[in-house]
């Protein structure tokens, strides 16, 4: 469903080149729970967000449903786009808005018809749990009640994939099992193809099927997690398990 191929991503600081992804290819089948992981500045977020071409990547295709979304036009991008959602460690709440406000603001944005807004952010927030949240400003709200908003808000547009990009990475434990136990319900029971960028081995451990292993912007390991767990073959899978 999504496929990487040769992808390279290399930023100009000052006179000096930096490639943050070298030549990664990588291919995430439908419906499965894909972990990249890897220590801080292995370049896991760079390489999650030219999935969407949040960042474009310098070469390489980005293949989803058979498409280089690479060559795509603005509207075909937007379409794209709107079928992937994404959430990130620091949830990118909008402070001023209410709960219910800050998830229909993907509804707005995206066209959705207006008199079905009010009765699809009620759906989308018992889908997390957090019906009793709708008039609420996120200051009121602890981390994990605000990534569950946030999943609200990235589900809004019924997306087939979801992107989270160190999504518990500000949690304690306890709400890190409690954000992934729901990631696995809304995967299940919607068929999302999901992509978890972590720097914590349990993350991957506790969810994902398949992982890559990202170091200095190049996967040195790939396979299915009981695989990469039992007996990891790179120093760096070693290390990480
Ligand atoms: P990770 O998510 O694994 O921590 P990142 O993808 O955020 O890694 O970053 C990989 C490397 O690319 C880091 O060294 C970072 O400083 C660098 N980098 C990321 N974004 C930019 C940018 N816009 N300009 C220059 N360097 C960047």
């Amino acid at each position: 469903m999504i496929e990487l191929k040769n992808i390279d991503v290399t930023f100009q600081n000052g006179s000096h080149e930096f490639k943050a992804v070298d030549n990664v290819s990588l291919k995430i089948n439908k419906g499965e729970i894909f972990g990249i992981v890897g220590p801080s500045g292995a370049g896991k977020s760079t390489l999650v967000r030219v999935i969407n071409l949040l960042q474009r990547p310098t070469n390489g295709e980005v293949i989803i449903e058979g498409s280089d979304i690479t060559k795509f036009n603005r509207k075909q991008l937007r379409k794209t786009r709107l079928n992937i959602g994404m959430i990130f460690q620091h949830f990118n709440l909008i402070s001023g808005s209410t709960i219910a406000e800050n998830v229909a603001f993907s509804l707005y944005a995206n066209n959705y018809p207006k008199d079905k807004i009010k009765d699809r952010v009620k759906e989308l927030l018992e889908i997390v749990h957090l019906p009793e949240k709708a008039d609420a400003y996120p200051a009121n709200l602890s981390g994990g009640q605000k990534q569950r908003v946030a999943i609200a808000r990235a589900l809004a547009n019924n997306p087939d994939i979801l992107l989270c990009d160190e999504a518990t990475s500000a949690l304690d434990p306890q709400t890190t099992q409690s954000i992934l136990s729901l990631i696995k319900d809304i995967h299940d029971k919607l068929g999302l193809t999901v992509i978890i960028i972590t720097h914590q081995m349990s993350v991957v451990e506790q969810i994902c099927t398949r992982v890559a292993i990202l170091n200095h912007g190049t996967v040195v390991e790939e396979g299915a997690v009981s695989e990469v767990f039992a007996s990891p073959k790179s120093q760096e899978a070693k290390q990480l398990v």
